[in-house]
């Protein structure tokens, strides 16, 4: 297929099946069609994504079009430059058709906190996609992408995958370079790809990783051949299961799920063990100190004055600030801009934020002793499967529970991907996420691709495509 009808097909599909998932902010035909027009034109050697339609999240810039971080802050921002991610892409002949709904500056976990239009899960309409890189996750399940870019600060990219049964990979951090991606928590922030299958995660992992010297944490560490090693033969498997990810709260068809995919593992003669990782239980208070104190510092310059939304008339200088993030912000973000100043402030620094930082080394430290033992660590990806629009939006503790087994990877640095592993009987997909150590992404995608040659999860179709 041509450039151009590769692009017209992710358009036409677009407009077919997104008026009822609205995962999509903008599409972006002109450009699209241009640089597809291009691409057919084009002699030479061609990039490994040639030709190939791409979504990307709406916090991460592109010179075309807008990028409003799902927030009404940025409601017409453009951009005067690409993102790292971008440059990679176009390089690789990849072409933008679409940027996908948000929560709010990635603050979320359902695609609610947007502060345009929730997106709905492609499985359900009724539920969620997860957050908060939905829109991305629920457009590649409904195949009007076959790829898309999330970001992961504390399951963003996993967690959505895991509700839309489709693979979401959370790099190393550092493995992928950040300029241009719209800050949330710079100690936590990934970009990783989207897609049906873990050769596709690949595919867009060679593309996008490496070191850019434009974010001084991306890593100069040598970017495999992640396409060609997994067609090597996987070897030995040594899989950890974490006894704290299976307790109660776990929904039991997940639970089950989770461990027929064990047992599908130890049929191709992985050694399993069962692991420790003692500390998972300060998880969620860690993270949401972390990374609401980093939240408070990277918003703050969303002031009225440089970009983003003003107030009209304001009244004195501090009316701009005031009222202009008043206005602006939506009620999550305004939490946790207030939650991470807290922390933060003179007198519970140390008793929050300092602490927490200590509670994160030993998060990382359980990590350490656990890969002694093993090259994986496998657990659920979320302890319950896509939850219903509204039922969770007016109960911030409850969302923030959703995070519960995604936000000690992203602490701890290390890479994870969540494959999917089956659906519920009211048919909602359930995801296993798999954990390696740090830059660790090819043993971590050769033992995904054996589970998924072993079972064909990855395969079945959402609800939408029926109609
Ligand atoms: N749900 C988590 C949060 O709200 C993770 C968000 C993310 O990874 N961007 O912070």
């Amino acid at each position: 297929m041509t450039a151009t009808s590769q692009v017209a097909v992710a358009l036409d599909r677009i407009k077919r099946f997104d008026p009822q998932l609205r995962c999509i902010l903008r599409t972006l035909d002109d450009d699209a069609t241009a640089r597809a027009a291009a691409l057919n034109s084009q002699s030479g050697p061609r990039g490994l994504l040639h030709g190939v339609p791409i979504a990307i999240k709406d916090n991460i810039c592109t010179k075309d079009g807008l990028t409003t971080c799902g927030s009404k802050m940025l409601a017409n921002f453009r951009s005067p430059y690409d993102a790292h991610v971008v440059e990679r892409l176009h390089a690789a002949g990849a072409i933008i058709v679409a940027k996908t709904n948000l929560d709010e500056f990635a603050m979320g976990s359902s695609t609610e906190h947007s502060a345009f239009f929730p997106t709905r899960n492609p499985w359900n309409l009724e539920c969620v996609p997860g957050g908060t890189s939905g829109g991305s996750a629920a457009a590649v399940a409904a195949r009007l992408v076959p790829y898309a870019l999330g970001s992961d600060t504390g399951g963003s990219v996993r967690q959505p995958a895991a509700l839309c049964g489709v693979c979401g990979l959370k790099p190393t951090y550092g493995r992928v370079s950040r300029y241009g991606l719209v800050a949330h928590a710079s100690s936590l922030d990934q970009i990783g790809p989207i897609a049906t299958d873990v050769r596709g995660i690949a595919r867009v992992l060679q593309v996008i990783a490496g070191k850019d010297h434009r974010d001084s944490t991306s890593a100069d560490v040598a970017v495999p051949d992640y396409l060609a090693a997994l067609d090597e033969p996987v070897g030995p498997i040594r899989i950890g299961i974490p006894c704290e990810y299976f307790g109660d709260g776990l929904d039991p068809e997940i639970r089950k799920a989770v461990e027929t995919a064990v047992d599908v593992y130890k049929k191709l003669g992985a050694e399993v063990r069962e692991i420790s990782l003692p500390h998972s239980r300060y998880t969620i208070a860690c993270y949401y100190i972390v990374s609401t104190a980093e939240a408070s510092s990277n918003l703050a310059r969303f002031d009225g004055v440089r970009y983003g939304h003003r107030t009209a008339n304001p009244r004195d200088y501090i009316d701009v600030y005031s009222g202009s993030r008043e206005e602006g912000f939506g009620p999550e973000v305004k939490r946790r801009i207030m939650l991470g100043t807290y922390a933060l402030s003179s007198g519970y620094y140390d008793a929050y934020y300092l602490k927490a930082l200590k509670v994160r080394t030993l998060i990382k430290n359980d990590f350490v002793e656990a890969f002694k033992q093993c090259d994986v660590i496998l657990s659920p990806t979320t302890p319950t499967p896509a939850f219903k629009i509204g039922e969770k939006s007016d109960d911030p503790l409850a969302m923030y529970l959703a995070d519960i087994f995604t936000t000690s990877v992203s602490l701890a640095g290390i890479p994870a991907i969540s494959v999917p592993c089956g659906l519920t009987s009211a048919g909602l997909p359930i995801g296993l996420q798999l954990m390696a150590t740090h830059f660790a992404e090819v043993r971590l995608l050769q033992i995904s691709a054996a589970y998924e040659a072993a079972t064909n999860h990855h395969l079945a179709l959402p609800s939408v495509l029926a109609h």
